[in-house]
């Protein structure tokens, strides 16, 4: 008899080569032989999917968004089928199949489409029969077109929560290269620590806030569909012991869960760095009831998404300035559009300015719903570093800052120190 169904995925740097399947393969292998039910999402070959990415803008900056999916699908495809070969060289039956083969079925957002349906018939068919599945991430298929499409950058691990969901797994294992989710980026603050579990809620703002241990949209998925999700390390030993963080048998790694599940609410879990954040300011906008909708309304009609927005009171009610951000990508598409509104005469403003490279950091905790001050008490673990603040945004569990790029990483330890997240023996 079965003991469990799980879904376990490997990021790029897991499946970076031939021995690396194998060492990945070692970690299924370890599952099934415990008797359980395994499906495995691969991703491509790190560093794979930025290439064929580059070639296609090589080939034409205006191109076919289908066509984009169509070359960018490819690294996935040729993971699987490797997996698959490893996974039966070691004695597990496996079988590999694209996303249209399970069928995954997706909007036709080309380069960012949505998953719609997963008919997981043909995965569970092959579970009950001792054989394991070996399923691309990141794409899927249009069902009225018959195109492949894929999820956006990272899109893997939504495939892996979006399988677990159909299957009704009983978790969904993230093997990546580190040993879990981190109080920040552990590339950038060695003293990072390990959390033994988080919050969804915490791990949906960390993920949009830049921490990319996790797509935005997986956890949202392993939100809505009660998915238990699992973060953790290839790179372990796959025959050690398999014990939890809190030193019982189980599974190593950071759980993604429930608040109700944490005992211990911190009132800030987790600082995160996003780079490369673009500012734009409109001034002397015509202070009158429609503009911010003229302006974000132009920027949403090319697909523009807008992040931090601060609009000044004007001192007589006719003039003010309204400051936002963009990527860093968005950049000149955005200056471009609102020029135009304003040649149009769809918006009225003197002039727009400013500055591409700017840096977004952020605290994260479910803590600071009870918690008052921990904006302040920010703004000045800043001020004690000279480090400037541009534009400020908070929500109930985050409070975001724009600084100048040159002290991003200065900024994100400061305040990992600041609100005693530094690991104990650094
Ligand atoms: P994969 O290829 O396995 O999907 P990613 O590169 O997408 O892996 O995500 C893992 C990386 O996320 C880590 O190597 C780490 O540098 C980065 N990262 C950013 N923030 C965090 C965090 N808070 N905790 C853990 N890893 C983080
Ligand atoms: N290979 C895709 C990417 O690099 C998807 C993934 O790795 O999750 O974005
Ligand atoms: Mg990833």
């Amino acid at each position: 008899m079965s003991l469990a169904r799980i879904v376990v995925k490997f990021g790029g740097t897991s499946v970076a080569n031939v021995e690396r399947i194998r060492q990945a393969a070692r970690h299924v292998k370890r599952e099934v032989d415990a008797g359980n039910q395994v499906t495995v999402v691969v991703s491509a070959m790190s560093g794979k999917t930025n290439e064929l990415v580059g070639w296609v803008n090589e080939s034409s900056k205006l191109h076919d968004a289908r066509e984009y999916d169509a070359v960018v699908a490819s690294g996935e495809q040729v993971t699987a089928g490797l997996m698959a070969i490893v996974l039966s060289e070691m004695g597990i039956p496996s079988r590999s199949f694209q996303g249209w083969q399970v069928p995954i079925h997706t909007d036709d957002a080309h380069g960012a489409a949505r998953i719609t349906e997963i008919i997981p018939d043909e995965l569970v068919r092959r579970m009950q029969d001792g054989v394991v599945p070996v399923v691309t991430g990141f794409q899927g298929i249009v069902p009225e077109t018959g195109r492949v499409t894929t999820l956006g950058r990272g899109g893997s691990d939504t495939s892996a929560v979006a399988i677990a969901a159909s299957v009704g797994a009983d978790r969904c294992d993230i093997y990546t290269d580190v040993d879990g989710v981190y109080t920040t980026d552990p590339r950038i603050d060695p003293k990072a620590k390990r959390l033994n579990r988080i919050a969804f809620e915490e791990m949906l703002e960390m993920a949009s806030l830049g921490a990319k241990v996790l797509m935005i949209r997986s956890v949202e998925m392993a939100m809505a569909h009660k998915v238990r999700l699992v973060v953790r390390s290839t790179f372990d030993d796959p025959e050690a012991p398999q014990i939890a963080p809190d030193g019982t048998p189980g599974v190593p790694g950071t759980l993604v869960c429930d608040e109700d599940e944490i005992m211990e609410k911190q009132i800030v879990s987790g600082v995160t760095l996003a780079k490369a954040e673009a500012k734009i300011t409109l001034r002397d906008v015509k202070d009158k009831p429609g503009v911010a909708a003229a302006v974000f309304g132009a920027l949403a009609d090319e697909s523009i998404v807008v992040d931090m927005i601060v609009q000044n009171i004007s001192d007589d009610g006719s003039v003010t300035d309204i400051t936002f951000t963009v990527p860093d990508s968005e950049y000149d598409k955005s200056v471009r559009v609102l020029e135009a509104a304003r040649t149009s005469g769809a918006i009225e403003y003197a002039r727009v300015t400013g500055s591409k490279g700017g840096a977004k950091v952020s605290v994260v905790g479910v803590g600071m719903r009870s918690h008052a001050g921990v904006a302040a008490s920010m703004f000045k673990a800043l001020a004690d570093k000279g480090i400037n603040i541009q534009l400020i945004t908070t929500s109930e569990i985050k409070t975001s800052v724009l600084i100048d790029d040159e002290y991003a990483e200065l900024a994100v330890r400061a305040l990992h120190t600041y609100y005693g997240l530094d690991k104990e023996d650094a």
